[in-house]
């Protein structure tokens, strides 16, 4: 048929799905409340330069994802990323070099997305609020009351809690989407105006706020000025700290990394928080996607799998292998 399939989420998973439905010849709508696309995997425009403050890098571990990654960089999308790594633990930074490869978006993370976005058809700044069904097709409504469709099926590919909302007519799928818990991570970035003296351009940290830390210019197509770092906090600080200020919450991060970096630590020229409230799963799942496949409704995500960029991939990959395959 020619009625379309929509899907509400812009990011690797939902556009992993539309590429493959649009490969095989489905037509696709899709949805967006932010401004564009790419969700978790998104870049944030600053005075500092784009920024990653989701995303740091992916790995790619299943064949079929290692695939598509190599398309990727034949196409300039993404390249390796080979920080000079450390780890941070029981108060002592160390080198931690290792052989794992790492991909970044290039010249920054969302430019994967925005590429596999290409010419679909997208609505932007418009969050569903409601998906139903009328006699033969789906219809969605969205926060300013607007309603949209027919649609043919319908495909979620939001994080748990927020595809939860969307399905009262799905009450089996709803019961084990709310099953599904996910952490909250503070980003922050810093910018300094004198790179900072030292070696570390990436570092897993264990401590009681960071989890992680990167030096923005070590990845490929990157500026180099102002010296800009990207801090995570652990899921814990995140979620003990999850109401306070952005002003406090750069003051706590940039404390720790002080702290931890080893070096002088001037005060930023620039600096920005950004909270990601559903950044991962508490838990990896086996879920691959969720389907009603006689009623047409989908769901997958990240959490569906490993809560990583992979696991995203393949979740909207098998929420279409799925579709497709009910449909023949
Ligand atoms: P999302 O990217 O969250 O996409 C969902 C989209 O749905 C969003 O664009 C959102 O705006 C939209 N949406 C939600 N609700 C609605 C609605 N009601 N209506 C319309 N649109 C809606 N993974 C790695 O592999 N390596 C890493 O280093 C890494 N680091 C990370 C660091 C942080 C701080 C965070 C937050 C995540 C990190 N991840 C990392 C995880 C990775 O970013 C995610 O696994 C992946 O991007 C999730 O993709 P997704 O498509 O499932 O969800
Ligand atoms: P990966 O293999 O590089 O890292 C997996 C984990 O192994 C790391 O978290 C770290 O604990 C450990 N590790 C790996 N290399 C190390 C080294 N050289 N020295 C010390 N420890 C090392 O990448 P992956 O498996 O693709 O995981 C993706 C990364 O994304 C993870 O670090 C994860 O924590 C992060 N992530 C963060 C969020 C968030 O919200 N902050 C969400 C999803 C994923």
């Amino acid at each position: 048929s020619t009625t379309p399939i929509a899907i509400i989420g812009t990011g690797i998973a939902g556009l992993s799905a539309a590429e493959a439905l649009h490969a095989a010849g489905y037509p696709v709508q899709l949805f967006d409340k932010s401004r564009g696309s790419g969700g978790r995997m998104a870049s944030k425009r600053s005075d500092a330069g784009a920024l990653d403050l989701g995303a740091q890098y992916f790995t790619a571990r299943d064949r079929r994802f290692a695939a598509a990654v190599a398309q990727w960089q034949a196409r300039g999308w993404v390249e390796q990323w080979t920080p000079s790594l450390y780890q941070f633990a029981n108060g002592v930074l160390s080198p931690s070099a290792d052989e794992q490869v790492r991909w970044v978006g290039t010249p920054r993370m969302s430019a994967i997305t925005r590429a596999m976005l290409g010419a679909l058809p997208v609505k932007f700044s418009c969050r569903i609020t409601e998906v139903f069904r009328g006699e033969r097709h789906w219809h969605l409504l969205d926060a300013d009351g607007e309603s949209h469709g027919p649609f043919a099926q319908v495909i979620i590919a939001t994080p748990a809690p927020q595809a939860s909302a969307l399905l009262a007519t799905a009450p089996k799928l709803a019961g084990t989407v709310a099953g599904v818990s996910m952490e909250p991570t503070w980003a922050v970035a810093l910018a300094f105006a004198e790179p900072l003296q030292t070696p570390v351009e990436g570092c897993f940290v264990q401590d009681e706020v960071l989890d992680w830390t990167a030096r923005n210019r070590s990845k490929p197509g990157r500026d180099a000025t102002p010296d800009t770092w990207v801090l995570h906090a652990s899921s814990s600080w995140s979620r003990q700290h999850l109401d306070l200020s952005k002003e406090q919450v750069i003051e706590h991060l940039h404390g720790a990394f002080a702290e931890m970096i080893g070096c002088a630590v001037p005060a930023p020229v620039f600096s920005l928080a950004h909270r990601w409230l559903y950044a991962r799963p508490s838990a990896a799942h086996q879920l691959g996607a969720l389907a009603d496949a006689d009623l047409g409704l989908y769901v997958c995500g990240d959490w569906c799998l490993s809560g990583r960029v992979e696991g995203a991939w393949l979740s909207g990959q098998e929420a279409a292998r799925k579709l497709i395959a009910h449909n023949q």
